[in-house]
Order: C-alpha cells, then sequence, then structure tokens
C-alpha cells in the first residue's frame, strides 16, 4: 500500500498533518511543496491563507494566522490566534445518530457483582485508607502481603493499596471536598474488589471511619485504626492477619461468561500529539462503539479537552437534561479556571506542542475521536457512578494521575489510554491499555505499549480494522487472557485524587 506523507482529515481543510519529518524544498502533495523543514506531526499548509484567516483542520477552525502564510510553510502554535470557546447556552441536542458498526463478540470473562452490578475483571485485595499519614505502615505491610500471603492464594490476581493526599489538613466540608470524599467512597464498592472491605486509618483524622466507608461496613472485621495498636510490628501483624481473612473469600471467587453489558471501561490519552487526532482516538472511538452496541459502557472524560468542542458533544446528547448536565459541567470548570487566574489555554503541555499540537481547539478535535459515534446517554460530575448504560461522559480534569483516580471511583474496571509521546501510566485497581498514535513509539517502547494505532496514519491499515483488533483486545485484558504491559510490571500510578477544596 502506498504510504502518504501528509495526512489531511476533512476537505475543508487547509492544512494537513506530516506523517514524517519533511525536508525543505521536498514535495509534500502534489502541488504542495515545503518551503522549509516541516517536522513529523506538525501541519503544513496547503494553500496561501491571508492575515487573520481561519486555519482548518477536523473541518474546523483551529485559529487564525497571525500572518500571511504561504502554501508549503509550517504552521505552528506560534502563527496562531486561538479563537474563543464555543457558547454553552442554547446547545442543539438530541441529533439521530448513525447506527453503530456491528461487534463481533458479546461476552467476557469477568467476576460477576452480586447486586447486579458492573463485573469485576480482576480479583483484587483492595486497602482503602483514611488518611496519607498511615500510607507508609500500608506499603510496608504491603509489600509483606505481597511477598508472604498471596502465593497461598492462587485466585486472587494482586494487591492494591489506596494510598492518598486527603484526609487530614482539608476543609473537609467545603463543597469542594465532595469530590475527593466521593472518590474514596465510592472506590470501596469497586467490582474488582470483590465486596470484601478492608480499610486502615489512624484515629484522630477528619475523614474518620465512619464517613469513608457505610454503617454495615465500619466494623472491626473490616477497619484497623493504628492508635489503637501498640506499635509498629503490632500494626503490620493487624493488617496482616486482616488481610489474610480477605484474601480467603477472595481466593474463592471464579470468573464466570457474562455478556458485555456487564463491563465498564474508561478512556482517556496522555502525551498526546497531532496524530493522537487521527489514528489512536478514532481507534479507540471505533472500538467504544463496537462495545456500546454489544451494551457495554464507556466513559470519557477530560474538561479542558472537551470544552473547544462541546457543540459537538452536546448534539449526541439523548436528552435536554442530560445537555443541560454537560453546560453545566464545563460552566463549573470555567469558574475553576478563572479561580486560578487561568483559563483553557493552560493545556496543552509543552510536550503535546513539540508534538504538533498548536492550542487546545486542535487538541480537543483530536481528543473527543475517542468517544466515537454513540449517542451520549449521562453526564456524570467527577467520580459519581452512572445509572445508565452506553457513551457516557464523566466530568474529570484532563491531568492522567488525576483522570485515573476519577473514572476509577465512577466504576471503570480497564481503562484504554492513548498516547502519542508516551507515558508509563498505570492504576493499581485495574488495568490499563496503552495505545500509540504513531508506530516510532511502538518502536521505541514495544514493551510498554500494548497496542499500536500508527498504521491507520500510514495507509498501513485502517480504523475500522484497527478499531475491531482493539475491541478484541479490550475484551481479552478484561477476561483475564491479556496482561497490559503496565500490569504485568506492577507500574502503577499514585491516587492522586481531585480536590477543589482548600488544604488547611
Ligand atoms: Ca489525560
Amino acid at each position: 500500500m502506498k504510504k502518504h506523507l501528509i495526512l489531511r482529515l476533512h476537505e475543508r481543510d487547509n492544512v494537513a498533518v506530516a506523517v514524517r519529518d519533511i525536508a525543505g524544498g521536498e514535495m509534500a502533495a502534489p502541488g504542495v511543496n515545503a518551503l522549509r523543514d516541516i517536522p513529523q506531526a506538525h501541519k503544513i499548509a496547503l494553500k496561501d491563507i491571508p492575515e487573520g484567516g481561519e486555519v482548518i483542520r477536523y473541518g474546523a477552525v483551529i485559529g487564525y494566522a497571525l500572518a500571511p502564510v504561504r502554501r508549503g510553510d509550517w504552521v505552528h502554535e506560534a502563527a496562531l490566534r486561538l479563537p474563543d470557546p464555543p457558547a454553552l447556552h442554547d446547545m442543539p441536542w438530541g441529533q439521530a445518530a448513525p447506527p453503530l458498526p456491528r461487534a463481533p463478540l458479546r461476552t467476557f470473562e469477568g467476576y460477576p457483582d452480586a447486586g447486579g452490578g458492573y463485573a469485576g475483571t480482576r480479583n483484587l485485595l483492595g486497602i482503602h485508607t483514611t488518611v496519607q499519614c498511615v500510607a507508609g505502615v500500608v506499603n510496608m505491610a504491603a509489600e509483606r502481603i505481597r511477598r508472604e500471603l498471596l502465593p497461598r492464594y492462587p485466585h486472587v490476581e494482586g494487591i492494591a493499596p489506596l494510598t492518598h493526599a486527603f484526609g487530614c489538613g482539608v476543609a473537609i466540608d467545603a463543597p469542594g471536598a465532595a469530590i475527593p470524599l466521593r472518590t474514596l467512597r465510592h472506590l470501596v464498592h469497586h467490582p474488582n474488589f470483590g465486596g470484601e472491605v478492608m480499610a486502615v486509618g489512624l484515629g484522630c483524622e477528619p475523614l474518620h471511619a465512619g464517613l469513608l466507608l457505610d454503617a454495615r461496613d465500619n466494623t472491626q472485621g473490616n477497619v484497623i485504626l493504628l492508635q489503637q495498636e501498640a506499635g509498629f510490628d503490632a500494626m503490620v501483624a493487624a493488617i496482616l492477619r486482616m488481610a489474610e481473612r480477605k484474601l480467603e473469600r477472595l481466593n474463592r471467587r471464579r470468573r464466570q461468561v457474562l455478556p458485555l453489558s456487564q463491563l465498564m471501561i474508561g478512556l482517556q490519552c496522555g502525551g498526546s500529539d497531532a496524530f493522537s487526532g487521527m489514528t489512536a482516538n478514532p481507534v479507540a472511538g471505533y472500538a467504544a462503539d463496537l462495545l456500546v452496541e454489544a451494551g457495554g459502557t464507556v466513559l470519557f472524560s477530560e474538561v479542558t479537552e472537551v470544552r473547544d468542542a462541546v457543540h459537538l458533544i452536546a448534539r449526541r446528547c439523548v436528552d435536554e437534561a442530560c445537555r443541560d448536565r454537560l453546560a453545566q459541567e464545563m460552566r463549573w470548570y470555567d469558574d475553576y479556571l478563572r479561580g486560578g487566574q487561568v483559563d483553557r489555554s493552560v493545556n496543552p503541555s509543552p510536550g503535546n506542542r513539540e508534538g504538533g499540537l498548536s492550542n487546545i481547539v486542535e487538541k480537543t478535535l483530536g481528543a473527543i475521536a475517542k468517544s466515537g459515534t454513540a449517542p451520549i446517554v449521562q453526564v456524570l460530575s467527577p467520580a459519581e457512578r452512572p445509572t445508565r448504560r452506553g457513551m457516557i461522559f464523566a466530568a474529570t480534569p484532563a491531568s492522567d494521575f488525576v483522570c485515573g483516580p476519577c473514572q476509577l471511583a465512577s466504576g471503570i474496571t480497564l481503562q484504554v489510554f492513548m498516547t502519542g509521546r508516551g507515558t508509563p501510566y498505570g492504576l493499581a485497581a485495574a488495568p490499563v491499555i496503552k495505545v500509540s498514535s504513531r508506530t516510532e513509539l511502538k518502536e521505541q517502547w514495544g514493551d510498554l505499549i500494548d497496542f499500536d494505532a500508527g498504521p491507520a496514519a500510514t495507509g498501513g491499515s485502517t480504523i475500522p480494522r484497527l478499531g475491531e483488533a482493539l475491541f478484541r483486545q479490550i475484551v481479552d485484558v478484561a477476561s483475564g487472557r491479556i496482561r497490559p504491559a503496565a500490569e504485568r510490571y506492577g507500574i502503577h500510578n499514585d491516587l492522586c485524587l481531585f480536590n477543589p477544596a482548600p488544604i488547611t
């Protein structure tokens, strides 16, 4: 198959993206000679653009030219003025959705939830904590559990100590504290923890066990308070004793063939580049469409990477309430950023810009491709749990390690993570499939990237073909047949909670 030198996504586009480094003088396309070197993933002008003229990618205006641009020139971030964000009032909703592609599989092997909710994809011992003060002891005990106890319980796949920076020294009654509180409370009931509750607290923190746990779970059999133990050795011994009782019960869990309607996954991207919106994100979007068609639930998030295309998401909302909630979440975040005296232009990161993403509008148009085409049935505040099945927008920050815990608290049991620049990101409580936007990244990080979407840009494959392959990989990982790289190595990020409330 012929390899393209540049990729144009929409017939209206007056810029295209370099599939590889293009040398000055090289013919990028018929009639378009590069006027200078264009780095891979960066944009080349296909037409002359006057000063103030629209620069169009994805068929949408991503900025206005600050100076005249000549055909064949490099269109980089400094050449563009950022457009205003779309208005949030009266956004049209309820647009008819195209039929979804038919899923080739309809079941997976998971751990059923006793209450009829979403199934687990892993069988893990979760150790919850009320406060950062206990993190050191819990991490020491966790090491011993892994070494001394886990080998005796072969049906338990791992342990997840949920240490975090919240719990004390925080304005716990401030409205913003509802988010970290909800995150930690919902994590207690995460499907991968099999209904077993184990929590470690200190004893004097504002976030006491009674606030973390439901009354029925707040028992001596489930909670250890370090201030009641006789020193370090006694603390570790108490944690090991409780862990052993939980492991015995968890060891009886078995996978069963279940409908995909019992699977909830999350999508996010991090370290994106200009390929993300042409390869990894649309491939994930196609896989998401297949999962939704099979009855599954898919969350996408990252408010600052939706804000500039919110009108396109609003159109897909199934009802007015869903659209209103979307506008409300966007307004909340606009105010949150304003409170910090910044705006949405603080995203993209320097790495994104180096990867060819000139501004947040361009990044957003590529980011929303991960949500596929399915109707959006619900919009959630950070760390809320869904009540509907299908494609859902779960508002979270775009920060990788903050979005992760929010989606986990909403109940995802697997995350698909798209990256262009590369990150070794992982979650302790659920497997993460990492998808590269460029084949060069897969070649550089062969042992960290699980799926390469790069061939969608070079002409080596197509989005539907890669999307179906990714869908199959999601089902295999959910079923425990494949362990993605981060899980195999046991690498994961800290549980960084989203806490908009003041620290005291
Ligand atoms: Ca992210």
